[in-house]
């Protein structure tokens, strides 16, 4: 797995792109959770689920299938002032199913353990980017803190932190164009 800060730090990001008549702190708080609940499957290992299992770790947790229940769900459990279908309503869906999904696109650009199984359950296969530039983190978080934490959050900072303070540089600077623009128009 990518860290669990990273995992919420991207998910964290997706909430700024809301509409502002959704509460931004719940959202973010509620994209950050889903962002690192796929890695709650690691207790399956507790019960005897081997890895490479449907239900094993980077199985059905880190789906495509998961992140559409866990979108679809997430405005009746966390959201339920927001009516149905409203626009409001499918910003919540779509955020949600993005920070879940995110967490199984993260793993697959890691260089170590099994890939993700995107498409269970039609098909068990797991699946790994071309290209895996991420250092994978312990399971263990006794192990993460004794072992690789910084090297772990320096990589990860490097490949994903950066590109994303990137992105918001660059919408920063089109928001103000856009501004100006407007302003030139009076
Ligand atoms: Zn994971």
């Amino acid at each position: 797995m990518a860290t669990a800060i990273t995992h919420a730090v991207v998910a964290g990001a997706m909430s700024t792109l809301a509409p502002r008549e959704i509460p931004r702190v719940k959202l973010a708080v509620t994209l950050a959770v889903l962002s690192a609940a796929p890695d709650l499957d690691v207790i399956g290992f507790r019960y005897g689920i081997a890895y490479g299992d449907v239900l094993g770790h980077r199985g059905f947790t880190h789906s495509i299938a998961f992140a559409l229940i866990a979108g679809l769900i997430t405005p009746s459990l966390v959201f339920r002032g927001v009516p149905s279908r409203s626009r409001s309503w499918w910003w919540i869906v779509s955020l949600a199913f993005c920070a879940t999904a995110s967490h199984g696109v993260l793993d697959a650009f890691t260089d170590a353990g099994l890939g993700v199984g995107f498409l269970i359950p039609l098909d068990n296969t797991r699946y790994f980017a071309p290209w895996r530039p991420l250092a994978t983190s312990p399971l263990s978080i006794s192990a993460f803190f004794d072992g690789p934490a910084l090297r772990i959050l320096g990589n990860e900072f490097v490949w994903v932190g950066l590109p994303l303070m990137g992105l918001f540089g660059v919408r920063r600077v089109l928001r103000r164009g856009r501004t100006r623009g407007s302003d030139g128009d009076g």
